[in-house]
């Protein structure tokens, strides 16, 4: 599971803080990290996955 702020919200606590699956694993939930609901932003996930991606690639291009 990866941690990441989106920018939606928990609709059981307000938190804006989810834990992704992984990419390679077989699940396609997103839970909350403070009350552990469950949220299946599917289209919110993938625009997720993008940004995580892109982070780690300007991570890397300046290491
Ligand atoms: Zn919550």
């Amino acid at each position: 599971m990866i941690r990441v702020t989106l920018d939606l919200t928990c609709s059981v606590c307000h938190h804006d803080q989810f834990f992704l699956p992984l990419p390679d694993s077989d699940q396609r939930h997103v839970r909350c990290t403070r009350c552990m609901a469950v949220k299946c932003h599917t289209a919110d996930l993938e625009k997720a996955m993008i940004a995580l991606n892109r982070e780690k690639r300007d991570a890397a291009r300046v290491a």
